[in-house]
């Protein structure tokens, strides 16, 4: 498989470091509200990263992150006369459910940025006994002059970068010793949330959560480094810096950007009035519907949301899912044991199509290509699939199709069906927050489901459910 990777800015064979594994951290969103539908591309595109290097054999151990300290939600907090984790337990809560209905499949390990606070003090100790970090009056600061790759990400001219921060001086910021320099740890403040360390009470800089947790979770170093691409300057240029400054190592070996999705082609923002949380979207559209949308464009194009494409997607969706029901219903009902040579030379054309498909895949993910097999594929099915077909015949169409379909996390199954297979992962979701003893979650999801009618029973044989 062929990645485009950011540091090089060339598409290159995926090699994974430790063989058939591979170890992705995608940044996660900070959680003081709902997330919106911006946030759920990088969410659905590198889920259907994993799900695709899953279906071809690796191991994958997918870490995503919650940022659950930080101003806004210190601010939504404050607002609400509340402790700041009651926000983020509250969000994170919401971002899961939106996860569900995306057909996210839950992370490997999801870290909270509040339970790594001692990983991230020892990072900067030792940035510090190295000479990349320094305090002064409570807040520690990376010395990037020291770290001689820093911008090799992002590509800039830091000369230039360094004269527009000097003319846009921060209050407070005068004692860094260059204008680049970034905060490791700050001292608290009135009314927020604060743990101690050598350096006095106060809490870390964003930056450092990701590289600690990358390195707990998978190691010094990583095979794929994903986020949206806002990200990359000065989110990623720092967490290279700290990693490789701390760990003497490289850091990721690739680094995989998803570009922006728009509203009517406009920037989306608060202010002009086109700002959608998932949760409003789920409203108006399946979730499923926004999935197969988000796919239908290579992840590295800006996307434009706008009701006419999304009832595009609808429709094409919807295409797929007649298709798969007409196959699954005439492979019950044939009583034609075996295949025709038509329909021989067809499962010839089936298999064609899946390598087309994985050809597509294999070019650093392009889903609109891949979707366009999948179209494909229904086109044949819709030819060929009729009352005298075989019932093989029609197995294996119904069969690639679901394959090709679950890769990129779309289900074939429609509503009704679909809500039993919801049932079933948030049945699995809380067999694993049990594991993971987050009794939280796991109770949150019974509750969920009790209050749509759905009671669970912990029996010998697993959990079983019933409508009530
Ligand atoms: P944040 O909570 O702002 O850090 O965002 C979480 C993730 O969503 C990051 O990977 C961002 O790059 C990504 N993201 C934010 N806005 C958009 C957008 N409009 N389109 C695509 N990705 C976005
Ligand atoms: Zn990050």
């Amino acid at each position: 498989m062929k990645i485009y990777n950011t540091m090089t800015r060339r598409k290159e064979e995926f090699v994974p470091i430790r063989e058939g594994k591979v170890g992705i951290y995608v940044c996660g969103p900070t959680v003081y509200d709902y997330i919106h539908i911006g946030n759920a591309r990088p969410m659905i595109v590198f889920d259907t990263l994993r799900r695709y290097l899953t279906y071809k054999g690796y191991e994958v151990n997918y870490v995503s992150n919650f940022t659950d300290v930080d101003d806004k939600i210190i601010k939504r907090a404050n607002e609400e006369g509340v402790d700041s984790t009651v926000i983020s337990e509250r969000y994170i809560a919401e971002v899961k459910k939106d996860m569900c209905g995306m057909n996210v499949q839950e992370a490997t390990t999801h870290p909270k940025a509040t339970e790594e606070i001692p990983d991230m003090i020892a990072m900067i100790e030792t940035l510090i006994e190295k000479g990349y970090a320094y305090e002064v009056n409570g807040t520690v600061y990376f010395r990037t002059r020291q770290f001689k790759d820093y911008g090799k990400l992002s590509h800039k001219n830091l000369d230039d970068l360094r004269s527009g921060n000097r003319s846009l001086k921060v209050s407070g910021e005068d004692e860094k010793e260059d204008s680049l320099d970034f905060v490791l740890w700050k001292p608290k403040k009135e009314g927020e949330p604060f743990w101690n360390s050598p350096w006095g009470e106060g809490r870390p800089g964003w930056h450092l959560e990701c590289s600690c947790m990358s390195k707990k979770y998978i190691g010094d170093v990583i095979d794929i480094h994903a986020g949206g691409e806002d990200l990359i300057f000065p989110h990623h240029e720092n967490e290279i810096a700290q990693s490789e400054a701390a760990n003497g190592t490289e850091f990721a070996r690739y680094w995989m950007h998803n570009a922006f999705l728009k509203i009517n082609n406009e920037k989306m923002s608060k202010s002009l009035g086109n700002f959608f949380t998932v949760r409003e979207i789920s409203e108006k559209y399946p979730l499923q519907v926004i999935r197969f949308f988000m796919l239908s464009a290579h992840y590295r194009s800006p996307l434009n949301f706008s009701d006419d494409l999304v009832e595009a997607a609808k429709n094409g969706l919807e295409r797929i899912l007649t298709a798969y029901e007409k196959v699954t219903d005439t492979a019950k009902k044939s009583t034609v044991p075996a295949m025709s040579a038509e329909e021989e030379e067809a499962v010839v054309k089936i298999e064609e199509l899946k390598k087309k498909y994985e050809a597509a895949m294999d070019d650093d993910l392009n889903t609109a290509d891949a979707i366009s097999v999948i179209f494909e594929l229904v086109k044949l099915l819709n030819t060929t699939v009729n009352d005298g077909a075989s019932k093989p015949y029609c197995e294996t169409m119904a069969a690639t199709l679901k394959q090709l379909c679950d890769i990129l996390g779309i289900e074939t199954v429609r509503e009704q069906e679909l809500l039993d297979a919801d049932i079933e992962r948030l049945i699995e979701e809380r067999q694993q927050a049990r594991k993971n003893k987050d009794f939280a979650r796991a109770d949150e999801i019974r509750n969920t489901l009790l209050e749509q009618g759905i009671a669970l029973e912990d029996t010998r044989e697993g959990v079983k459910w019933k409508k009530i």
